[in-house]
């Protein structure tokens, strides 16, 4: 006889795991399965976002940022540092410190709230039941009176580049490397790519940064871009765009990457390549012929507005679905979902989600670029404060960037903020709420910000767009 639950969730990351804790909040029966396996074989909750991803990233990122401005910051604080020093397996160690707290802490969640958790394999079985194949081969059954899938994403592999996970490598392999590479090759200018690059660079790596499309980070506003471009060239990172890559051959303990630009074929030699250019919705195994679950051309798995993938009682949320590869996208998803089960309100307004990328200086925003507006024939204003204009973030060091509030000349609705400098992922929050709140630039221009802090910056920047900033010349 198959176990009975009111909710199996198939996938335990940032999408799955709180469709399950919140499902149970919401007083049902609430299984979840996943399938993740460690390097090491371990089994752990969390998918992508806190084995291999979002946190063991931003760990990386925050110590080689500590050795960056050890080393060039410093001196201008009067703080002599000679001889710091670099030990990558104590980095590597807190970094994996940190992700097995986090993902334990799951299992954790999940005992307070009563979900049975579930090491091994989902697929989803006509009429809702869900067959579990554990790590060991055993196969059991469960039905579900509602299925929630959440299987997530794996990193997109170019056909001429296989990933060999020795010369070629994906962003897991490029978050447990052992040594420093002397020469790196990064594919994909994208999130992932200036991330892990970024990560390397800091630690003495060469890197050169491939990108196939012309336009240095087409998705954010290009005014940002612009200014991206410059910090990450000063810190050496060299970024070749419209370089698309064809091939690469290792040899000799190297491998030489080819690729084409305008100027024809080239060829680049490096110690690692990482691809980063983008991941691809993973549904292997997941669904069993006659689930009648539909997946679209792109592989995604077909679900409305609502998540609903049309076969009755089951959804399907986070990277397998359509929208923004975001951990707080998923996490939305999976929490609305939940609350629908249980006959409750729910929307997940997806106009106002903030895309962060963890690079120093950070690079934030939220709602349309200035390019989509002009697109659009949307009549804007635009203010623009720069941080060097910021006594906290002189205090900082920090005057690099600036923030840019678009807002419509007609309603004086805030449309878009977008943010590159320090914290910038922290003070897209107050943006956000804005938008969500559906406030207008003169709401911000209105609200106290506490001096001296960065988020003035932001208070400055809703002034700028009516040319009422106090703190730098309106142009
Ligand atoms: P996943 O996290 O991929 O989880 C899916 C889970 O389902 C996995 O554990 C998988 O093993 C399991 N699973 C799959 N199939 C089955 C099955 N049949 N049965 C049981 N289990 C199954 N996003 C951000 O928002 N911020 C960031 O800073 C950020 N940084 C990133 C850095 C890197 C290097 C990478 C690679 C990604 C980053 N992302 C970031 C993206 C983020 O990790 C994903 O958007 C997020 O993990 C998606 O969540 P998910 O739950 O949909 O899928
Ligand atoms: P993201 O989607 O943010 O992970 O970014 C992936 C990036 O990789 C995008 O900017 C793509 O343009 C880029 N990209 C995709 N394929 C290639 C390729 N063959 N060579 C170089 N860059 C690529």
């Amino acid at each position: 006889m198959a176990d009975a639950f009111d909710v199996v969730v198939i996938g335990g990351g940032p999408a799955g795991y709180p469709a399950a804790i919140r499902a149970a909040q919401n007083g049902l029966k609430v299984a979840c399965i996943d399938a993740w396996k460690n390097r090491d074989g371990g089994t752990a909750f969390g998918g992508t976002c806190l084995n291999a991803g979002c946190i063991p990233s931003k760990a990386l990122l925050e110590s080689t940022e500590l050795l960056h401005r050890a080393q060039t910051e410093f001196a201008a604080h009067g703080i002599a540092a000679s001889g710091v020093a670099v030990d990558l397996a104590v980095m590597q160690k807190r970094r994996a410190g940190i992700v097995r707290s986090m993902t334990g802490g799951i299992a954790s969640l999940f005992k307070a709230a009563g979900v049975t958790g579930i090491f091994g394999r989902g697929r989803l079985l006509a009429g809702r039941r869900v067959e579990v194949t554990s790590h060991d081969g055993a196969k059991s059954e469960l039905a579900a009176r509602h299925v929630v899938l959440a299987s997530g994403s794996a990193p997109t592999e170019l056909k001429s580049l296989p990933f060999d996970h020795q010369y070629i490598i994906d962003s897991w392999d490029a978050l447990e490397l052992a040594a420093v590479p002397n020469k790196l090759c990064v594919i994909g200018g994208g999130v992932i790519g200036l991330e892990l690059g970024s990560v390397w660079r800091r630690l003495g790596a060469e890197v050169v940064v491939l990108e196939a499309l012309e336009d240095f980070l087409a998705i954010a506003d290009q005014q940002l871009a612009g200014e991206a471009a410059r910090q990450f060239k000063r810190q050496g990172l060299e970024i070749r765009l419209g370089a698309k890559v064809t091939g690469a051959a290792a040899a000799n303990g190297a491998v030489t990457v080819s690729y084409a630009d305008r100027t024809g074929a080239q060829r680049l030699s490096a110690d690692k390549v990482i691809v980063a250019v983008g991941r691809r919705p993973y549904t292997t195994n997941l669904l069993a012929p006659d689930s009648g679950v539909a997946l679209d051309e792109r592989g995604f798995i077909r679900v409305d507005e609502q998540c609903r993938t049309g076969v009755e009682n089951v959804w399907a949320v986070g990277d397998c679905v359509r929208g923004p590869m975001l951990a707080h996208k998923g996490k939305e998803e999976g929490m609305a979902v939940a609350d629908r089960i249980a006959g409750r309100y729910a929307h997940v307004n997806y106009a106002v989600i903030p895309s962060v990328i963890y690079t120093a200086p950070e690079i934030a925003w939220v709602g349309q670029t200035e390019q989509q507006l002009k697109a659009a024939g949307t009549d804007y204003k635009s203010g623009v404060f720069p941080f060097a204009a910021a006594g906290r973030a002189r205090a900082m060091e920090a005057g690099a960037g600036f923030v840019k509030l678009l807002a419509s000349r007609a309603t004086d609705a805030i449309l878009g903020v977008h943010i590159i400098g320090a914290m910038a992922g922290e003070l897209i929050a107050e943006a956000t709420l804005a938008m969500e709140f559906q406030a207008s630039a003169e709401d911000l221009q209105r609200t106290i910000h506490a001096h001296p802090t960065l988020a003035e910056a932001l208070h400055e920047a809703a002034l700028a767009a009516d040319r009422r900033a106090i703190d730098s010349i309106n142009r």
